[in-house]
């Protein structure tokens, strides 16, 4: 059957277009960056382009080349920015690595990606030099620093940020490369086995850009100053540093600082009306807003995901007259999924109802679809209550895992849809709520119990910091949750009120078995709380009802 074609242009999705039109449009919107020393740098997106574009000269005249890997080891700022633009504007790919993994993880990544070349924050550099006897394929390190404060190194090819940018041309004619070429890649934390790597592409990211703007409830726009708490270093820090430039939205990057009283003082120093990061970050600002009686009074919203919210975190960071905006995804895909915005809230709710109703993770960003699946593959109706896999298929979800056929194989169904490895129920309205991972459920007498609904039940506990269900073995039920709780600093707790407490709050045979307290939770390289770790630590625990 032939078809009549429409008459329109055709220009490749590139990222260089995000910047060049931020240059043209909003070329005096500000980015605002804090350094490890707290010293505040300022420009605005026109300065910003300037400078990627003598970045990009230098790059080129280093040799660099379409497909090569260049990585970045460094904090949220403009430099870091710059080499997001620089890098994948003339077509190779900016390899984004995480500093908090572990050395054996670092040396894998560095090694399969085959990086040319390592872009180092100066407070990172130690751990690029401790590293450097087992890279294979690095060239040389690029300190992110000006010539004066160049630190020491007993690298032999180390050179400087600023005196590659001397001289360079402020201009370029960015290459038309298609817009399917890989831009960026990151590697999950590796929670499992060794990391694994989602290349994404130029139309991707794009794609993605766009559709986290329009999903987003308009938060998103000129006069709006956002700042991605959530590291530039981790899935291409949400996509943030290309959604905001699209749309207009000042940014201002954190750097190392990221405790309650340093975020606390960015935002209301900067005016931020709008930020995102994972529940620890958030559990950490208000912490220290209930410490010192804080208030915020310049923002308006913060985006939560990554990891469970509880609804005492909602609560509380609503009590501040801030709006609480949920959202789901994965380093697979790009990273946003789903959002869960007051906009798109049943009507008719009671406020309680409304915050209890945003711990769903909410609906799909346009272009994902999203379907349940049961064991066997057997399809899950979407009503709200039955829990199956979730699947994904969409322009912003990976097609394989980079030259991993084996983890690539085990990761998609036989019609091609992405398997997650989230367990979670649909409603008829579209929106999503995960109840576990797969690899965290807990079994008990044949009924899954859902950690993510137990933790965040117990986190309403005024005694309770943080929580985490894992499952123990048991003679009886096969598995029986047991409870990992920190408490609140100076309080004292006991496993009585605790299970008290739950018992009216969950279904009785949900209620765990032993509660263990420690000082801290482990966390994974991304700030969440390490089940796995959890799991080393009490295994052959011996439950009292066993
Ligand atoms: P990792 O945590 O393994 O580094 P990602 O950063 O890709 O990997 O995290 C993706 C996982 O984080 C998801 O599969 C899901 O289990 C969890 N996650 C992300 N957002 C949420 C959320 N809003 N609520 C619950 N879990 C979430």
């Amino acid at each position: 059957m032939s078809v009549l074609m429409g008459q329109m242009m055709e220009r490749p999705l590139l990222i260089s277009s995000i910047i060049d039109y931020a240059a043209a449009v909003y070329g005096d919107i500000p980015i605002v960056s804090r350094d490890a020393a707290g010293l505040t740098h300022r420009y605005s997106y026109r300065d910003a382009s300037v400078r990627i574009a003598r970045l990009a000269h230098a790059l080129t005249g280093m040799g660099v080349k379409p497909g090569d890997r260049i990585a970045t080891v460094a904090w949220n700022g403009y430099r870091h920015f710059e080499l997001y633009y620089a890098i994948s504007g003339i077509g190779a790919v900016c390899h984004t690595v995480n500093p908090r993994l572990f050395r054996d993880q670092l040396v894998h990544i560095f090694n399969h990606a085959e990086d040319r070349l390592i872009f180092v924050d100066p407070s990172l550099l130690p751990l690029v030099e401790g590293l450097a006897p087992d890279l294979s394929s690095v060239e040389s390190v690029i300190v992110m620093s000006d010539a004066a404060d160049m630190p020491e190194s007993a690298l032999g090819n180390i050179l400087c940020y600023e005196k590659l940018l001397e001289g360079q041309p402020e201009s370029i004619d960015w290459p038309s490369l298609d817009e399917r070429a890989a831009a960026a890649l990151c590697y999950t934390s590796g929670t499992t086995a060794n990391p694994k790597g989602a290349l994404y592409s130029h139309r991707s990211t794009v794609l993605h850009a766009l559709g986290s703007v329009v999903g987003q409830d308009g938060w998103l726009r000129p006069g709006q100053v956002f700042m991605p708490v959530v590291p530039m270093f981790h899935v291409c820090a949400w996509g943030y540093p290309y959604a905001c430039p699209l749309s207009g939205t000042a940014m201002v990057m954190p750097g190392p600082r990221l405790d309650g009283a340093s975020l606390h003082d960015l935002i209301e120093g900067e005016g931020v009306t709008l930020s995102a990061g994972v529940p620890t970050l958030w559990y950490g600002l208000m912490e220290h807003l209930r410490k010192t009686g804080g208030t915020l009074t310049k923002l308006k919203a913060l985006v939560c995901g990554g990891a469970a919210p509880s609804l005492a975190l909602i609560q509380e960071i609503e009590s501040h007259g801030v709006e609480f905006l949920h959202g789901w995804g994965l380093t697979e895909t790009s990273p946003i999924v789903t959002t869960c915005l007051n906009s798109t809230l049943p009507e008719n709710l009671t406020p309680e109802e409304r915050q209890r109703y945003k711990l769903k993770q909410g609906r799909p960003l346009y272009g994902i679809d999203v379907k349940l699946a049961g064991e066997g593959g057997k399809t899950v109706p979407h009503d709200g209550e039955s829990a199956g896999e979730i699947l994904l298929r969409g322009n912003t979800v990976i097609s394989g895992y980079y030259r991993d056929a084996e983890a690539s194989e085990a990761s998609f169904d036989e019609d091609g849809w992405f398997r997650t490895g989230d367990i979670g129920t649909l409603n008829a309205a579209g929106t999503l709520q995960l109840t576990d991972r797969a690899k965290d459920l807990i079994k008990s007498g044949g009924e899954w119990i859902s950690s993510i609904d137990l933790e965040s039940a117990v986190l309403g506990h005024p005694g309770v910091a943080a929580a985490a269900a894992i499952a123990i073995p048991h003679p009886k039920w096969d598995e029986r949750p047991l409870l990992v709780v920190v408490p609140v600093e100076g309080q004292d707790v006991d496993k009585g009120s605790i299970l008290d407490y739950l018992r009216g709050a969950v279904a009785s045979f949900w209620v765990p078995d032993d509660i263990a307290f420690v000082d801290e939770m482990p966390l994974t390289a991304t700030g969440k709380i390490s089940k796995r770790q959890l799991r080393q630590r009490f295994e052959g625990y011996k439950l009292p009802t066993a």
